[in-house]
């Protein structure tokens, strides 16, 4: 067995899961990174203490599970797989969405792409206004008694909709929700006015997606030139630039590069350290194209920026 870096775990919310800072994300995997780097970023993660993944079922069409079954067959204790359902676009109404037919179906594709009999924390991916909510926390509820999933979490899902859903796991007495997925980065920072309060009020962890809102953050874009080559902008095509690039954001970008000087950090370190200096956000999910990088993003696990620096970009920047 490999021993475990010595990262800082943190509870996910009210359970007693212990999970690091940084968790590794996937949707990549399959895509712009072979399977090969694939391995050798999970060998990263594995090494770091940054022994968590995310992934869903819809990544890749499923090759993100797949690689990572392939990966963790030996090693299935060492690490905490967590992927999701609900996204999914099928013509057939019952193989997408939140309903007892659709999660029973994807989940066990997953753990068949898994190759595993769990996962560790079981996401839904976005709410299903097409489904009753009871149906589906009881249906998540049978999952754990049968230890297919260890935990319940969701992503994207609004303060109302996390409500609900609470609610109706308490009156039912069902198994609830630990941790909610959403995406928040230095630049994308919506969740702050009403996501982020609920959250810290009802001892739900949140993990940040796309910290470096997918790549800008790490500060290798310049706005009048072309993406460099390699990166994920350059590799998905003019129009996904053309869509992601906007001058506000890189005049925030500017100003972040100095804050990072000051701190003697660099910006994607110090876009990820930011994150984990929020109240209420246990971890960032951070992507990578290789396995230098993704070592290089759990620095930012150990660094603490100044209060100070703290309360300047609030100043400047909140939401
Ligand atoms: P991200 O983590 O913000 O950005 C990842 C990209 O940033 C990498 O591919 C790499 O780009 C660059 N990068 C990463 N570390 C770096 C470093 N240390 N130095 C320099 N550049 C670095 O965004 P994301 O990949 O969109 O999201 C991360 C994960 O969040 C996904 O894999 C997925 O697991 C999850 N996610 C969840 C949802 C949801 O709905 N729940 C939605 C989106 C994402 P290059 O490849 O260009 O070098």
């Amino acid at each position: 067995m490999t021993d475990i870096h010595e990262l800082e775990y943190r509870e996910l919310g009210r359970s007693g899961l212990k999970v690091p800072g940084i968790c590794l994300g996937t949707n990549n995997f399959g895509t712009d990174v072979s399977k090969e780097d694939c391995w050798k970023i999970l060998d990263a993660a594995l090494e770091t203490g940054a022994n968590m993944v995310d992934s869903a079922n819809i990544y890749t069409q499923g090759k993100s599970e797949q690689i990572i079954g392939e990966w963790a067959k030996e090693r299935r204790d060492e690490i905490i797989i967590a992927t999701k359902v609900g996204m999914e676009q099928s013509t057939n109404p019952n193989r997408r969405g939140l309903s007892r037919t659709n999660l029973i179906y994807q989940l066990e594709q997953s753990l068949k792409r898994l190759d595993t009999d769990y996962v560790d924390l079981y996401y839904l991916h976005q709410f299903d206004g097409s489904t009753p909510l009871e149906e589906t926390m009881k249906t998540l509820d049978g999952f754990v008694a049968e230890n297919r999933v260890r935990y319940i979490a969701c992503s994207n899902f609004s303060p109302a909709q996390l409500s609900d859903a609470l609610g109706i796991a308490e009156s039912l007495d069902l198994e609830n929700f630990i941790a909610v997925q959403s995406r928040y980065n230095l630049l994308q920072r919506d969740i702050e006015k009403e996501l982020i309060p609920f959250c810290r009020e009802h001892s739900i962890a949140i993990l940040a997606y796309s910290p470096l809102r997918s790549g800008l953050l790490s500060g290798k874009y310049q706005l009048d030139k072309n993406p460099p080559a390699g990166s994920r902008f350059s590799l998905r095509g003019t129009d996904y630039w053309q869509r992601m690039k906007n001058e506000k954001d890189f005049a925030k970008i500017e100003s972040f590069k100095q804050f990072a000087r000051e701190q003697s950090v660099s910006l994607p370190n110090f876009a990820v350290a930011w994150i984990l200096g929020q109240p209420g956000l246990t971890t960032a999910v951070v992507g990578a194209s290789s396995a230098d990088q993704f070592r290089d993003s759990t620095k930012a696990a150990e660094i603490e920026l100044s209060s100070e620096t703290m309360k300047k970009i609030d100043e400047l920047y909140s939401s």
